[in-house]
Formats: C-alpha cells, structure tokens, sequence
C-alpha cells in the first residue's frame, strides 16, 4: 500500500512541459508513479479533481538561515510553507550565521542585528560543519540549500577591517570556505554593497570561487551596484564566473533607474495618474538603460558558454537594512561604528553630504563613492520603515519615512539618524512603489528572459511581521503574472519557479514531479488561488493553496499548517 496518493489532478511538472492528468504516488520521501493509478490504494489520499499539482516551490533567493536561529522559527516559517515553498535557497548575500569564530563574535552580533536577529540569540556553533549539525538536530520546516557566505568569511579572518585583504588573510578566507564547501554547502554568495563584502577586490572574489568551483558549488553574487553602475556590477561578476571556471547566479535582477529627487517626486505624485492612462493607451515603462545593458552582457556570456542563472523578486520593492542608506564608510566597523559616528554632530553631517550628494562611480572601494545611493536616485518618498526592534516604536512600521519626519518635526534624514541610533540599528526598510502594471514596467525587459528563476528575499523582523514577498510571491506569479496579465503561461511559471531553480544549484531529484524524485507537491485550486497580501496590508495568506507536501510529509493539510511536521532537510551537495 502507498504512503499517499495525490489522486485526479492536472500536473504542471516543473519542467515546462505541457500539463497533463495525473495521478502522484508516494512511498516514504519519494514519488514512486506519475500516471493513471485508479486501483492504487494508499494510506492517504488527495483528491485533487480540478485542482493543479505541482512540484514543491523553491525560493532560490533567501535568508532564512538567519531566521532560522529565532526560537518560534517553526511558526515563524508559515508564511512560507502557506505559499507553497518546500525549499529555500539559505546564505546569500554575502549573509549567514556561520561560521562564527569567537574572536569576531561580537562584531558579528552586532551586523546581523540589522537584519532583524534578537542580539541575544543562543549561539551553539562556530564551524559551518557544526551550524549544519544544529540545524539537522533541530528539524526544519522546509528543505534548506545551504550556501558559503563571503561576508562572513571575510569577517571570521578579517574582522572589521575594511580594505583589500593581504596573500595570508586570502589563505585564511580560502581554507575556511574549502570547510564550508566540505560541509556541503552548494555554492558561496557575496554581498558586494554590504559590509564587508564590498571591500573585496575582484581578484580576491575569483580565488574564493576557484575554492568553490572545484567543490562543485556556483557563485551567486550580490553585484557591487544596483542603480547606475549596475551594467559594470553584473560584467564584474561575469568576469569573476569566467575567471574562476564557477557557474553564476545573478542574485535579485533589478537596477535603481537614477531618476533624482525631483524627478521621482513628480512619478510618486503622478503614479496614480499614470497608471489610469497606462490602462487605456499603454505607457512605455520608466527608462532603465544599465539593465538592459546588464542583460545584453548575460546574453553574450551565454552564448560564449558560460553558466548564468538570474533570479528576480517580483515586485518594484526591495527590503532591507538601514545600514544601506548611509555611505559605504560610514559602515566600516559594522553596526555599532556606525552608530557612533551617527551620534557625533561633525561626522553625523559628512553622512548627510553624502547622502545627499555621493552620485554612483566605479568601483566604490575608492574613498568617498558609493554604488547605491537609493535616496539620491529616488527621493525619501519611496522609502518606508519595514520593521523597528523596540516596543515603543512599533507605531512607525509601514509608514512612510517623510511622513513620520513630517510628524516629527525633523527632515527626513535626521528622522532616519535619529531612529537608526534609537535602535542600535535594528531597522529595516522597504523602498520603491506599490506594484502596479505601470510601476511593474520597469521589469518588462527582463521577465521572458530564460535563464530567470523566482526569488522572495524575504527579511523576517524580530517583531512585527515580513513583508509582503514573505506572504505572496510565488501566488502572485500564478495569481497576478499568469492568471490576470497572461504574461506567463502556466507551465513556465512553474518551472521558473521549481526545475530551473533547482537545477540552478544541483538539485537533480527536486524541482520535477516525476516517479524517483522527492516527494514536495502542492496542490491548489487554479481557478480561486489569490494573493491576498497587498502592498498596505500585507499579512493575509493566499486563497487556493490547499496542500504541501514536503519530503512526502504533509504540512499544509486542506490550508492548515503543521508547525510540528518539521519534514524539511538540509540539503547539502
Ligand atoms: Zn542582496
Ligand atoms: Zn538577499
């Protein structure tokens, strides 16, 4: 007799293959048959007439390792697991919790605070090796894809120290990465915006991915621009890709238009506007040269041969740290440096030259650029508070930074200083504008492309909950993309969002239904699956998502989630 029987529905296979009716058996962890099974008799059975069954989602751009050390992080994961996600692609950025060697313990503390981390989590690893014991000990909502983080790497050899590193120091980055690769971790990612990844000279970049090249692990970057540079950003990486013989994988595709603070002002003003005439005589989208430019450099690698993966959040907002709207010196050090020279009047008033001045050069490891000066290429309208750590500020998440400043009685700038040193710089942002058709235009360019994947790059806060991809993203592919524009069809959008995700980093038995292959599906109901999460009201779980199976367990049961079911892995080379 089988385990479980998903019984009567339409399979979009993760291939993009044409849907076809099926029914899915599975034995243990595995599907066994993919066909009609009629006479099969199983221990349980979905009846999923009418409905479609696909392969387990992956988000192949996320961070939840980081989230993955809160206590609650079984409940924490709902929003996840609601949407259909059996698999997350963890590490990226340049971001992780390992390894974390006690000399530089406190620094790293103190830098993932900012992403929304309690200070005062408990710390039971210090390898890679040993993080992956803890996380197998402890259980996992979901499939877990762990990847090596330059960041932190850089940190456990370099500290805080924010130039190019020394022959020795690079030793010391590569041997500690060959133990992370060892430890089975799939590729090694790099945040070059952040601290302190950003101080990473390219060549530094292409020894670390020879390491993880030969572990058979891709690169998947973070570039060093996401605004004006990005075009040069996105060569560098593709540079660092040929050089070092390592497979690449574009991290959240998307480029800042510089539009300045006026220009933007009139768009924020007019939006609504726009987006009426845009409903009756089609608009063109706000002009991105550099990403078209960025992608006719994937295309030329391509077919010059090398290996590039994409990956795009499909919305026109981005969340993160606070720390990313100060300059690049000002994060020397990491959080709490920051913090001081936030609180000291002269310094406090170089920061705001730069934030109101620093326009994006390459490369901005020499002194006094920055990359990605996101208030200087879009104005304070667009930006607002994601998430605060402390009770007494709870009241400024999900409003916009000029009103609170308004409010305030202060400018916006000395509103975000003052709040950031209130925080110790626990907050967290969202910037752009409310997806709609028009706004969304600024992705058009990229959408069809291929070789591009679906990632939600989720920030969960301390408090307060995660933004809207957090709840909806991959609905809202088949919800907004396929159902309401017809911009995919179906089987491509479901394979964007399992089989070439998976095949991105190895992942040979996920990502397919196909009889051998493990056992994550989803069930849902094409016709009423809905994206109830909304730009202003983001917490509401989508309609339609009736069924997860991970690893053959099921944990979404008829739309109720299983905190307890814990049927994830890790799923390491
Ligand atoms: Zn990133
Ligand atoms: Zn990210």
């Amino acid at each position: 007799m089988l385990d479980l029987l998903v019984k009567g529905g339409k399979v979009v296979d993760g291939t993009g293959g044409k849907a076809f009716d099926a029914d899915v058996a599975v034995q243990g962890n595995r599907i066994v048959d993919v066909g009609r099974l009629s006479l099969a008799e199983a221990a349980t059975t979905i009846d999923a007439t009418g409905k479609t069954v696909i392969p387990g989602l992956i988000d192949i751009h996320s961070h939840n390792d980081l989230y993955a050390v809160r206590d609650d992080y079984a409940q924490l994961f709902e929003p996840y697991l609601r949407q259909g996600i059996t698999t997350c692609v963890a590490g990226n950025c340049g971001w992780s919790v390992a390894p974390w060697p006690q000399q530089s313990s406190d620094l790293m503390r103190a830098t993932v605070r900012s992403m929304g981390i309690p200070k005062d989590f408990k710390l039971e690893w210090s390898t890679q090796a040993e993080f992956h014991d803890w996380m197998r000990r402890r259980g996992m909502p979901m499939n877990f894809v762990p990847l090596a983080a330059h960041g932190w790497i850089r940190m456990a050899v370099m500290g805080e120290e924010a130039r190019f590193s020394t022959p020795e120091e690079l030793t010391g980055m590569k041997k500690l990465l060959a133990d992370c690769m060892e430890a089975g971790c799939r590729g090694m990612s790099t945040g070059l915006t952040y601290f302190p990844g950003m101080y990473a000279h390219t060549d530094e970049i292409v020894e670390l991915a020879k390491v993880c090249s030969e572990h058979g692990g891709r690169y998947a970057s973070h570039v060093r621009g996401h605004s004006q540079t990005y075009d040069t950003a996105v060569k560098e990486a593709i540079e660092i890709a040929t050089r070092s013989g390592c497979g690449l994988q574009l991290s959240h595709v998307f480029a800042v238009p510089y539009l300045g603070e006026t220009r933007a002002n009139i768009i924020y003003a007019l939006q609504g506007v726009l987006e009426t005439i845009n409903r009756v005589v089609p608009l063109p989208g706000v002009p991105n040269p550099v990403l078209k430019k960025a992608i006719k450099e994937v295309d030329t690698a391509l077919e010059g041969g090398l290996d590039v993966g994409m990956d795009f959040i499909p919305y026109v907002l981005g969340n993160t740290t606070v720390t990313q709207l100060y300059p690049p010196w000002a994060n020397i050090g990491g959080t709490d440096a920051l913090l001081k020279r936030l609180r000291d009047p002269d310094t406090r008033k170089k920061i705001r030259f730069d934030v109101e001045n620093l326009k994006p050069v390459w490369p901005h490891w020499e002194e006094g650029s920055w990359s990605d000066n996101y208030v200087k290429a879009l104005g304070w309208k667009i930006l607002s508070i994601l998430s605060v750590g402390s009770e007494k500020n709870r009241q400024v998440e999900g409003r916009r930074v000029v009103d609170l400043a308004r409010a305030a009685g202060k400018d916006p700038f000395d509103y975000l200083a003052d709040l950031t040193i209130e925080e110790e710089g626990m907050v967290t942002f969202l910037f752009g504008l409310p997806p709609r058709p028009w706004t969304e235009k600024v992705f058009t360019s990229i959408q069809h492309h291929p070789q591009l994947s679906v990632g939600a790059d989720t920030l969960f806060p301390e408090f307060g909950a995660p933004p809207q991809s957090g709840y909806g993203c991959f609905v809202r592919i088949i919800d907004h993309y396929v159902k309401e524009l017809g911009f995919y069809a179906l089987e491509d959008a479901v394979r964007r969002c399992t089989g070439l995700s998976a095949s991105r980093y190895g992942l040979d038995d996920r990502g397919v239904v196909a009889s051998g292959k493990a056992a994550d599906l989803v069930v849902f109901d094409l016709d009423t699956i809905r994206d109830n999460s909304t730009y202003d009201d983001p917490v509401h779980f989508p309609d339609g998502l009736e069924y997860v199976i991970v690893n053959g367990k099921v944990v979404v049961d008829n739309g109720a989630y299983k905190p307890d079911a814990l049927a994830g892995q890790l799923l390491t080379m």
